[in-house]
């Protein structure tokens, strides 16, 4: 089935000429959110877990152990996903001891670097710039939102400004962005949500991922909607929030995640976030049922100012 969206694996087919699997690392770095730099505590939604592999584990062990998992597919290409913690916040030697032999390892095609809009300081982005001349290399940064009153709530501890600025010198330095938005944060409306995907389109970066609010127990979260209890987005609400969201993307803006993956034992509310792939078909048949389309608002608009 075609999809109504640009997916991930149809743009890493296209960009490697075969299927690629990605690899979720903790390289073990901290977050400045949560040791004072920024912040304390962090981000009130923040898990902070890798999808795979164990902390305890290093970089090279966690790479193979998984490697052996698919072992099957030892001759598929691999991107390594540093995903847990802020992964440029370090000095460029250890972040040299972290990416490069990563990079070494045979299959690696390209390196995802999970990091903050406010830990890109310019020797950071020189030497990312380095690397993206070597591997194909991709910096994702945590959004969520682009409303700076719910940035504060989330205690993210960063602007909207400094995010635009961020994305733009990294767009400078030829680098691919990816960004992260949530859907169904506390007090958003519909159309805060989608004022967020307006914003990310602006920006022109590469990649999205678009996730659904959840609540995990033991987590800050699950403490604040206790105190102050706020309405959760049904899974009808989502799947229609985020379809007109795609609307307002860019064709070019690849799709990287279009519904959050939680872990199950972990998750307290909403309880439909779980069945990723009956979700993932539920969006695709809304689409299809509605005839909806990545990027017909920003093409319509874009030809009625021609
Ligand atoms: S910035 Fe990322 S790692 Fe840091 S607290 Fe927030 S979600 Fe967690």
């Amino acid at each position: 089935m075609d999809k109504h969206y640009t997916t991930l694996n149809e743009f890493y087919r296209k960009k490697f000429g075969e299927k690629v699997i990605k690899i979720s690392l903790d390289a073990g770095l901290t977050c400045p959110n949560k040791d004072g730099k920024k912040g304390y505590g962090g981000c009130i939604f923040c898990s902070d877990t890798p999808f795979i592999g164990d902390k305890n584990d290093d970089l090279l062990t966690q790479v193979e152990n998984i490697k052996a998992l698919v072992a099957s597919k030892l001759k598929t290409k691999f991107i390594i996903y540093l995903e847990a913690g802020t992964n440029t916040y370090a000095s460029i030697d250890r972040l040299k001891t972290i990416y490069e032999p990563l990079l070494a390892i045979n299959g690696v095609v390209g390196l995802n670097i999970g990091t903050r809009c406010d830990c890109l300081e310019d020797d950071v982005i020189e030497y990312l710039k380095y690397l993206s001349k070597k591997t194909y290399l991709t910096v994702e940064l945590g959004l969520q939102t682009c409303h700076d009153k719910t940035l504060k709530l989330l205690n993210r501890n960063h602007t909207q400004a400094e995010f635009t600025s961020a994305v733009k010198r990294l767009k400078e330095a030829n680098i691919d962005t990816v960004v992260h938005i949530i859907n169904g944060l506390p007090g958003e409306t519909y159309q805060m949500m989608i004022e967020t995907a307006k914003y990310v389109n602006s920006l022109g970066v590469s990649g999205i991922k678009i996730h659904m609010l959840y609540i995990e127990k033991d987590s800050k979260l699950y403490d604040y909607y206790q105190k102050s209890p706020f309405t959760i987005l049904t899974k009808k609400e989502y799947i229609s929030i985020t379809a007109r969201q795609l609307q307002e993307l860019n064709k070019s803006i690849v799709i990287h995640r279009i519904i959050s993956n939680p872990n199950i034992k972990k998750l307290y509310k909403p309880e439909w976030l779980v069945g990723k792939f009956s979700l993932l078909n539920e969006i695709d048949n809304y689409l299809i049922d509605h005839s909806i389309y990545q990027g017909e608002y920003y093409e319509t608009m874009n030809k009625s100012n021609e």
